[in-house]
């Protein structure tokens, strides 16, 4: 396993927002977790991306323990968070942006061909690369988010939310660019409420309801469950 997440508990002062989650990723993987508000989705991500230590349990990314390891040091062994509410700089252009979430690598003139990639893929952003961030749409932040989180040319990327507040067209456009990336080689841990897209793109899902995994499979088949249709996928 790439990353395995091993009977993790978190608690806010008195509120046990994770108690005793495992989750395990392969190489090559979308997994979704999905679950209703509150249920504990992206306190699991922050742990793995070393902004929340918890009280107990494991994370290990190829073999090595995370848990006691600062956030950078987190980025720099090929781990980029998207965070919730994307959380772009919103006082500096789009190709800044881009620019900071480079700042750890060393080859800067690799630096550059990997902006114009990410033109490529995203070409409203090239269109608008002189301009504020925070000027952009909700669906733009969202792609300069994920290009930012790119430019650190991750193995794993935690993705938190990314189709919120999105008109239902754009969803569907940042979930086939999700599945896009993980077709060039990146692995995807992906945190959504919108139960139906998560599970259209992963490989497995776990679900999560109050700081527990209630279920885990093949998301295909977590899709036909009764159990989920009912709670999740409003059927
Ligand atoms: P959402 O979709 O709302 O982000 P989630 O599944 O990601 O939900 P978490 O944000 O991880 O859930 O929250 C899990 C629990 O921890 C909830 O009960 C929440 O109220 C609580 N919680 C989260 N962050 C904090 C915090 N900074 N301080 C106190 N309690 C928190």
């Amino acid at each position: 396993m790439l990353l395995e997440i091993k009977d993790l508990h978190v608690s806010y002062g008195a509120i046990r927002a994770l108690k005793g989650v495992s989750v395990q990723v392969g190489e090559g993987e979308i997994v979704a977790l999905i679950g209703a508000n509150g249920a504990g989705k992206t306190t699991t991500l922050r742990t793995a991306s070393g902004l929340i230590r918890p009280q107990s349990g494991d994370i290990t990314y190829k073999g090595k323990s995370l848990i006691k390891m600062p956030p950078h040091q987190i980025v720099s062994m090929g781990i980029s968070q998207i965070p919730e509410g994307r959380k772009v700089f919103t006082r500096m252009t789009v190709l800044e942006n881009l620019e900071m979430g480079a700042y750890i690598r060393k080859d800067k003139d690799n630096v550059k061909a990997d902006i114009r990639n990410i033109f490529q893929r995203f070409p409203r952003l090239e269109e608008r690369k002189h301009q504020l961030s925070g000027t952009l749409s909700g669906g733009e932040q969202q792609m300069l988010a994920m290009g930012r989180a790119l430019m650190s040319q991750p193995n794993l990327l935690l993705m938190d939310e990314p189709s919120m507040g999105l008109a239902p067209m754009l969803v569907q456009e940042i979930f086939t660019i999700i599945k896009e990336i993980n077709q060039t080689g990146t692995t995807i841990l992906l945190v959504e409420q919108n139960a139906h897209m998560a599970l259209s793109i992963a490989n497995r899902a776990y679900v999560l309801e109050t700081g527990e995994v209630v279920l885990a499979g093949p998301a295909q088949e977590l899709a036909n469950d009764p159990q989920v249709q009912k709670a999740y996928l409003g059927e």
